[in-house]
């Protein structure tokens, strides 16, 4: 319930507003066993909308939801639902599942008790040109035994709320977050890329975090157009001695860091060149 301009796609049909979705004894509710994605609609493009779609069906798996929207499906729910916006319009897109019922108040949740809905919010601008700032946090991201990282699950923001708030209480923008070995795996909402001596880096998926569609893109975008991309181990003293670093996700696509904890990075011909790339790609295949 954060803005006003929002139409909700919920039992069959579109509905204008914030509508409510869920009762308090939904297992989703008391358990919190809900799942979501986060795509976008700017300039009259909705990239990677089928991975979008297809990665929330995973998610709901891993936590032991039944997805009950098969993707190709969802995916036209949510085109007919932006074909009812003017073109120009920029909106966030984030299909929903939920758990209803563990059956006998159990925790398991019953196959096929299913939630679902699509949130289409306004938000006022397409992605654009922040900055931001990164500093380390106490606290990491979990590891598979310790938490369903396999899923973009609602449960595990909390912990990342509170990388965000010890960032931010310490002045920064955001957490660069160490994984279990204490090597850095993302960031509190989005992936992290470093550029050294021309070739690109980015902590190669171990499990401990979201390795984002974004993330896959700007890899494929890169490697297409000759650039060299490593996915390794990477430390913080690497991010001391990185020449540019730069944020990717779903929300604004590529966010340069202007500093790591005292280091300054120079804006960088690189991270123009990667939002260059998306760019170019969304309008023509996106
Ligand atoms: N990591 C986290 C923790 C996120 O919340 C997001 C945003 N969904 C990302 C990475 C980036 O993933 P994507 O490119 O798939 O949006």
């Amino acid at each position: 319930a954060t803005g006003t301009n929002i139409r909700t796609y919920f039992n069959g049909t579109w509905h204008d507003g914030d509508i409510p979705v869920m009762n308090a004894a939904d297992h989703g509710a008391w358990l919190g066993t809900t799942v979501f994605d986060g795509a976008r609609y700017f300039e009259g493009i909705h990239p990677d909308l089928e991975p979008h779609c297809a990665r929330v069906n995973r998610s709901a798996e891993a936590l032991m939801i039944t997805p009950t929207v098969e993707t190709a499906a969802m995916v036209e729910i949510v085109k007919e639902g932006l074909a009812t916006y003017p073109k120009d319009t920029a909106l966030y897109i984030r299909p929903m599942y939920w758990a209803l019922d563990g059956g006998d108040l159990g925790i398991v949740p019953k196959a096929g008790a299913t939630g679902f809905c699509v949130s289409l919010e306004e938000i006022p601008m397409a992605p654009q040109r922040a900055v931001t700032t990164l500093t380390t946090t106490r606290f990491r991201r979990p590891v598979i035994e310790d938490a369903v990282v396999n899923a973009k699950a609602g449960c595990l923001y909390p912990n990342n709320a509170r990388m965000l708030a010890e960032a931010r209480a310490k002045g920064y923008g955001n957490a660069l977050v160490a994984d279990a070995l204490g090597n850095v795996a993302e960031t509190s909402s989005a992936n992290v890329f470093m550029v050294r001596d021309g070739e690109v880096f980015t902590p190669i998926p171990n499990g401990c975090f979201l390795a984002g569609i974004t993330r896959a893109r700007h890899i494929a975008n890169m490697q297409a157009d000759g650039i060299k991309v490593h996915e390794t181990v990477l430390t913080f003293d690497d991010f001391h001695k990185a020449d540019e670093v730069f944020l990717s996700g779903n929300m604004m696509k590529v966010t340069p860091v202007s500093e790591f904890d005292g280091t300054i990075y120079r804006s960088g011909p690189m991270t123009r060149r990667v939002r260059q790339l998306y760019w170019d790609w969304a309008h023509s295949d996106g």
